[in-house]
């Protein structure tokens, strides 16, 4: 079964040329010109990523994101942002609203392509099964509940995959090299501090409801999922 893409974009000519380039890798395709009509879309169809323009008309992209992630039938979906704005504040802030990928425009086909493929990898529901147990935390790996004590914890496909990885071997600090290519793959483009973003969101998901830090940063180099944190080690990291 082919993955289910739905591009929202209101330049039809991209819409256009990035619909034909998927269906020739065996994607079926779905585009939507407005926020508010890939809404409705992207529920009605079930679909398995979508391709959002930062600029549209009405409801932007980052209004389209937010709320997409407060509606439960696609919090999980995965959004890569397309954008014309290339600052680094744009990028944090697409990730900020729950983006799981960002492309600068212009961006080549084969760019594009390798992003989708290896953000659908990354988002594939895990293969492994049973109970992730460490401290107050707890990950149930086949339906993918996490809580900690009593309180269950959301958390978006990338961090609940970095997650999984990072508990693989508690205390052991990671490399950010290697979280970067275990958890986003290592045959494509994306800058060390993605993983600092991410984990940043993870942490604030991990910590909300006021218990101690879980992820100790070793700065610069990495990042371990440990209770044992000397709160002074962690400090300014959060801006
Ligand atoms: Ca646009």
């Amino acid at each position: 079964m082919s993955s289910k893409i739905l591009i929202i974009e209101d330049e039809e000519a991209i819409a256009t040329m990035i619909k034909y380039n998927l269906e020739k890798e065996d994607f079926e395709v779905l585009t939507a010109s407005s926020g508010e009509v890939g809404l409705n879309v992207a529920v009605a169809n079930n679909v398995s990523l979508i391709l959002l323009d930062w600029m549209l008309p009405n409801m932007s992209g980052i209004d389209f994101c937010k709320l997409a992630r407060s509606r439960h039938e696609l919090r999980e979906v995965p959004i890569i942002m397309l954008t014309a704005r290339s600052e680094d504040e744009d990028k944090i802030k697409s990730f900020s609203v729950g983006a799981d990928d960002y492309i600068t425009k212009p961006f080549s086909m084969q760019e594009l392509i390798a992003r989708v493929k290896a953000v659908l990898r990354r988002t594939a529901p895990m293969k492994e099964k049973g109970v992730i147990e460490f401290a107050d935390l707890k990950v149930d790996l086949t339906t993918c509940k996490i809580s900690r004590g009593d309180r269950y914890i959301h958390l978006g496909p990338t961090e609940y995959r970095l997650l999984q990885y990072l508990l693989k071997k508690p205390k052991h600090v990671f490399k950010r090299e290697e979280l970067l290519e275990k958890v986003w793959g290592a045959n494509i483009h994306v800058e060390l501090r993605t993983v600092d973003v991410h984990i940043r969101r993870l942490r604030k998901a991990l910590n909300a409801g006021g218990e101690a830090d879980i992820i100790r940063t070793v700065r610069t180099y990495g990042y371990a999922i440990d209770n044992e944190i000397n709160q002074n080690d962690n400090q300014d990291l959060d801006e």
